[in-house]
C-alpha cells in the first residue's frame, strides 16, 4: 500500500501562510534571538502538511501557544570564589510545554546561555520528550556559568546558589531538571542536595542523572550516546549499512561523545577523531577511549593532552577542522551550529554517508539542506539525541517505584525506545508525503501528541 497521500495544493497554500504568519509574529516578539528563531523554523516548515490536513490544530490556535512557553523564570545567582569575591550570574528556567507530563530537560552551565539558547533548547525538547513515548513535557534552563577552571567547592557554591532560587519552581510532578552541557553527575549531586536541604524531604524524582547511590539509573550516564548510535545503526540497516567496518568521526568529547564512541567502537565501527572547544584529535589506528575518558572524565583536562599518550595521534587547535576528515558517519556530538555550510559541503565531497546528531541542532538550516539535497542518510537532533531524556524518564519511573532496574534491563528498554522513535519519524515522513525526510518525520511524530494533549486539554 502507498501510504504517501497527495495534498491538496489549496489546503497546503493556506496552512503555508498560517505558519508563515505566525513565525513572522514570533521574529518580531522575540527580537534577536537567532537559535530560538532556527530551532521554530525548522519545525514550523515540517508542520505545513500536518495543518494542511487538520485545520483543528490552526483553529485551536497551536501553534501560537506551543510557540510560546507556559513560562520564563530568570533569576540572580550570586557566589564567591576561592579568594572571597563576589560573582553575579544569571539563571533561567523556561517551562515550555506541560501538555503531556512535568517539564523535563536539562541545565547547561556555558558562558554562552542567554534567553535564546534556553528557549532554542526547550523548544525542541518539547517534541523530543513526546517522540520518546514517556509521559514528559518540554523544561530546558542553565546559567551563563562558566564551569572551566573553578574548584569543586567554587562549583558546589555555585549549584547551591543556583538551587536555591530554582527550589521554587521544580518538583518530581511539576518540572525535572537534569544535565546538559556543563552540568553532569557532580553537579547533580550539589544541586540535589540543596533541593533537599530546602524542601526537608527526600523526593528523588526531582532531578534525573542522579548518582547510582542516590537514586541514579543505571545506563543514564551511557544512554545519550548509546541512544544516539542505536538509532543510527536502525537507520544504516535499513538502508543496507552499518556501523561495522565503518570510519566514524565524533566531535566533543564530553559525556555525549564518550558513549557514542563507546557504542560505535562496540558495534565495530573506527572511531579516528574527537574534539572540545580548543581543538581535535585525529588518530588513524583509531582513538583510545580509555585515554580520553581519563583525560576528560577523571582529570577534567583538554584533549590535547591526548598526544602526551599517544605521539602518533595528531592534535590541531581549533575545533572546526574536524569536518574536513574523511569518514563514512559524523556524529556531531558537541554543540549548537558546528556544522555549517561549509562543513557540510565537505563531509558531503568526502563522502559521508550518515549523520547522526548527539548534539542539540548542531547542524545549520543551511547544513541540513545540503544533507538532504545529497541524499546523506540524516538523524536529526531531536529523534537521534532523545535516549538520554528517555533513560531520564526511566529513571523517574524507578523513583516512583522506589526500585532500580538492571544496567540490561534499562539498556534495551532504550534500544527499544530508539528503533521505535526511528520507525515512527519514518511513518510520519511517509504519511505527510515527504518519504525518507526524518527530520520533517520527527517533527511531526513529535508535534501530533502535543497538538492533540493540547486539544483535549481547552484553550489554556
Ligand atoms: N540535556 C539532555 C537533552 O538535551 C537530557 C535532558 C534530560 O535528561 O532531562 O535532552
Amino acid at each position: 500500500m502507498n501510504m504517501v497521500t497527495v495534498l491538496n495544493q489549496e489546503d497546503m497554500q493556506t496552512a503555508s501562510d498560517y505558519v508563515n504568519n505566525v513565525y513572522e509574529k514570533i521574529l518580531s516578539r522575540n527580537p534577536g534571538e537567532s537559535e530560538f528563531h532556527q530551532a521554530v523554523k525548522e519545525i514550523f516548515d515540517s508542520l505545513v502538511p500536518v495543518f494542511a490536513r487538520h485545520p483543528k490544530y490552526a483553529e485551536a490556535g497551536i501553534l501560537e501557544r506551543i510557540a510560546e512557553p507556559e513560562r520564563m523564570i530568570t533569576f540572580r545567582v550570586p557566589w564567591v570564589d576561592d579568594l572571597g569575591k563576589v560573582h553575579v550570574n544569571r539563571g533561567f528556567r523556561v517551562q515550555f510545554n506541560s501538555a503531556i507530563g512535568p517539564y523535563k530537560g536539562g541545565l547547561r552551565f556555558h558562558p554562552s546561555v542567554n534567553t535564546s539558547i534556553i528557549k532554542f533548547l526547550g523548544f525542541e525538547q518539547i517534541l523530543k520528550n513526546s517522540l520518546t513515548g514517556q509521559p514528559i513535557g518540554g523544561g530546558k534552563g542553565g546559567a551563563d556559568f562558566d564551569p572551566k577552571g573553578k574548584s569543586d567547592h567554587e562549583i558546589m557554591r555555585f549549584c547551591q546558589s543556583f538551587m536555591t532560587e530554582l527550589a521554587k519552581h521544580i518538583g518530581p510532578d511539576t518540572d525535572v531538571p537534569a544535565g546538559d552541557i556543563g552540568v553532569g553527575g557532580r553537579e547533580i549531586g550539589y544541586l540535589f542536595g540543596q533541593y533537599r536541604k530546602i524542601r526537608g524531604g527526600y523526593e528523588a524524582g526531582v532531578l534525573t542523572g542522579k548518582g547510582l547511590g542516590y537514586g541514579g539509573s543505571l545506563a543514564r550516564t551511557e544512554a545519550t550516546g548509546y541512544g544516539t548510535v542505536y538509532f543510527v545503526e536502525e537507520m544504516l540497516q535499513d538502508h543496507g549499512h552499518t556501523f561495522h567496518g565503518s570510519t566514524v568521526v565524533v566531535s566533543g568529547s564530553g559525556n555525549v561523545s564518550i558513549y557514542a564512541i563507546e557504542k560505535a567502537l562496540e558495534l565495530g565501527a573506527r572511531v579516528v577523531a574527537c574534539s572540545d572547544s580548543n581543538g581535535y584529535i585525529y588518530d588513524e589506528n583509531g582513538i583510545n577511549l580509555e585515554t580520553v575518558k581519563l583525560i576528560k572524565e577523571v582529570q577534567r583536562a583538554r584533549i590535547s593532552d591526548y598526544i602526551n599518550y599517544h605521539p602518533e595521534a595528531q592534535y590541531t587547535e581549533g575545533w572546526q577542522g574536524i569536518w574536513s576528515i574523511p569518514c563514512d558517519i559524523a556524529l556531531p556530538c558537541a554543540t549548537q551550529n558546528e556544522i555549517d555550510e561549509a562543513a557540510a559541503n565537505t563531509l558531503v565531497l568526502n563522502g559521508v554517508k550518515a549523520i547522526g546528531e548527539g548534539a542539540n541542532m548542531p547542524s545549520t538550516l543551511e547544513a541540513i539542506k545540503i544533507f538532504l539535497n545529497n541524499k546523506v542518510m540524516f538523524a536529526p537532533a531531536k529523534a537521534g539525541n532523545a535516549g538520554g531524556v528517555a533513560v531520564s524518564a526511566l529513571e523517574m519511573a524507578q523513583n516512583s517505584m522506589r526500585y532500580g532496574w538492571t544496567f540490561e534491563e534499562v539498556d534495551s528498554k532504550l534500544n527499544n525506545i530508539m528503533v521505535n522513535i526511528y520507525r515512527e519519524s519514518v511513518k510520519a515522513a511517509e504519511e505527510y508525503g515527504n518519504p525518507g525526510n526524518l527530520v520533517v518525520g520527527a517533527n511531526i511524530a513529535g508535534f501530533i501528541k502535543v497538538a492533540d494533549a493540547m486539544l483535549a486539554q481547552g484553550i489554556i
